[in-house]
């Protein structure tokens, strides 16, 4: 449903003198300020169709990010981009399989295909995204032993990316999430985003899931506990 179609629903209803607020529906459009970045996590030739870790219908994101990207001043990519035999690869330890488990120094780690390898063609962020006014790329995950989902903290929980002092020093106090997947590195960021004090949302239908063992709804369930906002793009004005 559009926008408009809300509104005018809405203008029906309130003729028809029933209360706004019993409508699930979103009033007032969101118009994201000069203060809001839209983040668009790792939306890379590994994670869609045709790439070594394939998210479901990960491509579909492209075009609603490309129409999003209209409505914000701000606009911040981020890179999955892992040295090959990453510590995060089935491949680094033998007799293991992607999607089993691991312990790794820091906790229980996925091991996934080998992914994002630095400089490769399957690293590339896919052609189709076109933002040509995103200010910058937070390249994650580089470290040889330690993975980054989020886009703020890899895995330890101790090495920063920089993004939040680059966000904070330059004024910004919202993120708007997309990308992929939503389960893990969107979550992930959506999560240490409030922790560092931000206002987060996370644009449901401009993200995809991985879905393994139930990840995407108990990822949903930790990002509503931390206050985290889950909307739609036709929530947000575009031009
Ligand atoms: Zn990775």
């Amino acid at each position: 449903m559009t926008v408009l179609s809300r509104r005018s629903l809405l203008q029906s209803a309130a003729a028809a003198g029933l209360a706004a607020q019993a409508l699930p529906l979103r009033a007032k459009p969101l118009k994201p300020s000069a203060r809001a970045a839209l983040l668009v996590i790792d939306v890379q030739n590994c994670f869609v169709e045709g790439g070594t870790l394939p998210v479901k219908s990960g491509a579909e994101v492209v075009p609603i990010i490309n129409k999003l990207s209209t409505a914000f001043a701000n606009i911040v990519l981020t890179q999955d981009w892992h040295t090959a035999g990453h510590a995060s690869f089935a491949s680094s330890y033998p007799g293991k399989k992607p999607f089993e488990t691991t312990k790794l120094k820091y906790g229980q780690q996925v091991l996934w295909p080998d992914h994002c390898v630095q400089g490769t063609d399957d690293a590339a962020l896919r052609g189709d995204l076109k933002l040509p006014t995103a200010q910058l790329i937070v390249r994650k995950g580089f470290h040889q032993d330690v993975d980054s989902y989020s886009a703020f903290e890899e895995a330890d929980r101790k090495t920063r990316t920089g993004l939040a002092g680059y966000l904070k020093e330059r004024g910004i106090r919202t993120v708007y999430l997309t990308g992929l997947a939503t389960d893990f590195c969107v979550a992930w960021t959506a999560l240490d985003a409030r922790k560092l004090g931000f206002n987060v949302y996370v644009i449901e239908d401009a993200t995809r899931a991985i879905d393994l063992n139930g990840s995407l709804a108990a990822a949903w369930k930790k990002m509503k506990a931390a206050g985290v906002k889950r909307i739609q793009s036709a929530d947000i004005v575009t031009a």
